[in-house]
């Protein structure tokens, strides 16, 4: 049996209830079997899968907090460093009741890939919670970031481990979490990023996911001798990355149809009004029905759904698993022609190789969505050499980073045989690094 096989049966058995990892596991393995295969006995002979499939630490703990009428509640909080043989570990906080090990060691997993395929410093992590901040007042979300950062202030520092926002986690809360940070441990260092300007933060730090994603779809379509002017895009999702995912292809010149929640979803055929959106989302903490109401000729959909619009541009930017099979057939028959994820492994694998087979751009959000973390990374720098980059000067870097990704994960897929195949692309260029770092930092 194949080294790659051995390794992936063995999981399968162990972490039978993991089933966001194993399905991230999956597909990571299938795309860098050919590397593996070209020099299993070495790979083998350091148990290099197994290593790396490990996390190097996981911690859980208990995250007790009192809400606004006095009852005590108890959540579970994870944080787990999967992987620092090129950097500390860096990846987000997820704060969301679906949160549970199996999720943060997806996330993590992928993490280790993404943060490679950067080209900077940083090894993989992630992190979260069960809590849900929907409908807490702001005296509870700080109750409760102040002792998830009791706990997780043990582990993290700025050349350990520095967590960031997810799901959950914005600036509001960073804020909560690095306050009590500097509290505890009385040290003002970069230990967290998405930092409020006033107190560390990186210009263009909240648009760098969204602004990313379109860059490197941008490189992609002009590598393919196209362009997004007057192109249709439906996004889902209307937090962070979609918000800023839609004001790019705007500024672009696209026309985006579509946001969503997790109650339903917005078709706009006027395009999306970004700067209402952002009133509702960021200020208000409103849904995108708050947004149809205000829009003359917005429909509100209950429920999922959004992908029945036809469109040339598909940028899933919510959650795990929101695009399946159905919604890849409807995608197709109605023209789309790119799919770009901006959230983390928004597609299930049946719907991603239904692109792919109909000759879809298909890129996964490792390397899309890989945007949020670079600018983190500069947050890191910045932060370490005590200095402010303006924005033009971060927003450049990025751009140049996400088009950097985009070539190297198109050379990668073409090095192997398997070109325009960016899932294998990004799957390749992230390991080779990784692994070349492993191998050469012996058996830890
Ligand atoms: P936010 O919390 O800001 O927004 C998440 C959005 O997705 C909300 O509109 C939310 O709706 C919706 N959503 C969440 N869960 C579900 C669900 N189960 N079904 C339908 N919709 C859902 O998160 P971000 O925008 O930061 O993150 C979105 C995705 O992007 C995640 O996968 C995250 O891991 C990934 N990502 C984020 C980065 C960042 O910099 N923020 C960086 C790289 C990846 P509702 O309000 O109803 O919950």
């Amino acid at each position: 049996m194949s080294y790659i096989d051995e390794v992936l049966i063995f999981h399968r058995v162990r972490d039978f209830n993991e089933t966001e990892f194993l399905q991230a596991m999956e597909e990571i393995f299938e795309s860098i079997r050919p590397v593996i295969e070209k020099d299993e006995e070495t790979y083998r002979n350091v148990a290099l899968l197994e290593r790396l499939t490990e996390p190097e630490r996981i911690l859980r703990f208990r995250v007790p907090w009192i809400d606004d009428g006095g009852k005590v509640h108890v959540n579970r909080g994870y944080r787990v460093q999967f992987n620092s043989a090129i950097g500390p570990y860096k990846g987000g906080l997820r704060l969301h009741p679906s949160v549970n090990l199996g999720v943060i060691k997806f996330l993590g997993f992928e993490q280790i890939f993404k943060n490679s395929l950067t080209g900077l410093p940083i090894g993989g992590g992630k992190g979260g919670s069960d809590f849900d901040p929907k409908g807490k007042s702001n005296r509870e979300i700080m109750m409760f970031c102040q002792s998830f950062m009791t706990e997780l202030c043990k582990i993290i520092g700025e050349n350990t481990d520095v967590p960031a926002g997810d799901i959950g986690t914005g600036a509001r809360e960073i804020g909560y979490m690095f306050g009590q940070y500097k509290r505890i441990c009385g040290r003002y260092e970069g230990a967290l990023t998405g930092k409020g300007l006033s107190y560390g933060g990186s210009l263009t730090r909240t648009e760098a996911t969204g602004y990313g994603l379109l860059y490197l779809v941008e490189e992609m379509l002009r590598t393919h001798n196209q362009d997004l002017q007057g192109k249709t895009v439906c996004i889902s999702g209307s937090g962070n990355v979609a918000t800023y995912a839609a004001e790019k292809a705007e500024q672009l010149g696209a026309k985006v149809l579509t946001v969503s929640d997790s109650t339903g979803w917005v078709y706009d055929p006027d395009g999306i009004d970004v700067p209402l959106l952002k009133q509702i989302k960021e200020v208000e903490r409103g849904r995108v029905l708050d947004y149809a109401k205000r829009r003359p000729h917005a429909d509100y959909h209950e429920g999922r759904g959004v992908w029945v619009t036809p469109c040339d541009i598909a940028l899933p930017c919510a959650t795990q698993n929101e695009l399946q099979i159905d919604d890849a057939r409807i995608l197709v028959r109605n023209g789309v022609t790119a799919v770009a994820e901006g959230a983390n492994m928004p597609t299930t694998i049946e719907a991603t190789k239904y692109f792919q087979k109909n000759g879809v751009l298909f890129v996964p959000g490792k390397a899309a969505n890989a945007g949020g973390v670079a600018t983190s990374a500069l947050e890191m720098a910045q932060n370490s050499g005590h200095v402010y980059w303006s924005f033009e000067k971060v927003d450049k870097t990025l751009q140049q980073i996400m088009v950097n990704i985009f070539h190297n994960i198109d050379a990668a897929a073409r090095k192997y045989g398997m070109a325009g195949n960016y899932v294998a692309g990004a799957n390749i260029a992230g390991f080779e690094k990784v692994a070349d770092a492993m191998m050469a930092q012996g058996i830890v």
